[in-house]
């Protein structure tokens, strides 16, 4: 595997350090290739803004077409095209984080809002013209995975839990991102409770992620319903007769099948 590893964690010694440090020692010692964005170390610019896109800042800034320009144009700040050139070498991509509000660290945010904008990540079309996204687009052939630790208990994450369901938090990175560009996003690995980890806890939890991280060839993606794949409308809803009745984020999951209420 060719892997880009992107970590968002401003202490190196903290548990995150300490997991990306184990996980990418595992993969280089079977033969896979990593490159890491470690974002605070490089001390990312997460903000959107018109130099990122060699946008004239007399003229109004209107974002994703302004980003596309300067992508055509060559104008993207070198540290945007530098970050697209690391993914474009890439078949795996991990996405690292402490679970911050219920999301993203804002850092890992603006990596997503600055490096994946208009032309680039999204606003493509295939060979007949029709739009790309969901299971299809520029990451399509590439596999993404989601390591994250949470303070929370995994009760908590559970179907009934009081934070929701895991699988509902990470929609938005998972479907609305990963998936939406085009790559097969595997089932992510999960770290509750990480602010009560023992040093036993941290190093059960570096194991397990070993296992995920070699396995991820031979791991199944969530099967979310693509976009082109005939269970969505022309006007992308799901079409009448599949998952009837079915409402909520689950209901994009092939193996929602239920007749009421959300998979
Ligand atoms: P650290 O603080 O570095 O370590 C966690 C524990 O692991 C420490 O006790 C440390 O001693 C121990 N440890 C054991 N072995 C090692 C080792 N080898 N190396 C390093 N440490 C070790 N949680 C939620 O569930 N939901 C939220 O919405 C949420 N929002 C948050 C928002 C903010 C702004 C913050 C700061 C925290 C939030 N949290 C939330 C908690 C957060 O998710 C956890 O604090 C985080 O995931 C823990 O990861 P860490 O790498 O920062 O851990």
């Amino acid at each position: 595997m060719n892997v880009l590893w992107i970590l968002a964690h401003p202490e190196p010694r903290s548990l995150n350090g300490f997991l990306a440090g184990e996980g990418q020692r595992a993969l280089r010692a079977e033969g896979h290739e990593v490159e890491v964005s470690d974002l605070y170390a490089m001390g990312w610019n997460p903000v959107v803004d018109a130099a990122g896109y060699g946008h004239d800042p007399a003229e109004r800034f209107q974002v994703a077409a302004a980003a596309k320009r300067g992508y055509g144009s060559g104008a993207l700040s070198a540290d945007i095209r530098g970050e697209q050139e690391k993914i474009d070498r890439a078949d795996t991509i991990v996405v690292q984080f402490p679970l911050w509000w219920f999301g993203l660290p804002a850092i890992l945010k603006g990596w997503f809002d600055r490096v994946w904008h208009q032309g680039y990540a999204y606003g493509l079309r295939g060979p007949g013209g029709e739009w790309l996204g969901y299971g299809d687009g520029f990451l399509a052939g590439k596999r993404a995975m989601a390591v994250v630790t949470m303070g929370g208990p995994a009760w908590f994450y559970g179907e009934r839990g009081i934070h929701g369901s895991v699988g509902e938090l990470l929609f938005p990175l998972q479907h609305g991102t990963l998936f939406y560009a085009g790559a097969e996003v595997l089932p992510p690995v999960l770290f509750p409770g990480a602010d009560r980890f023992t040093p036993e806890d941290a190093g059960n939890a570096a194991k397990e992620l070993r296992e995920r991280l070699l396995a991820i060839p031979d791991t199944e993606p969530i099967p979310y319903r693509k976009q082109n794949g005939g269970d969505y409308d022309e006007r992308f809803v799901l079409r009448p007769d599949v998952a009837p009745g079915s409402t909520g984020l689950g209901a994009h999951l092939i193996t929602c099948t239920t007749t009421r209420g959300s998979c």
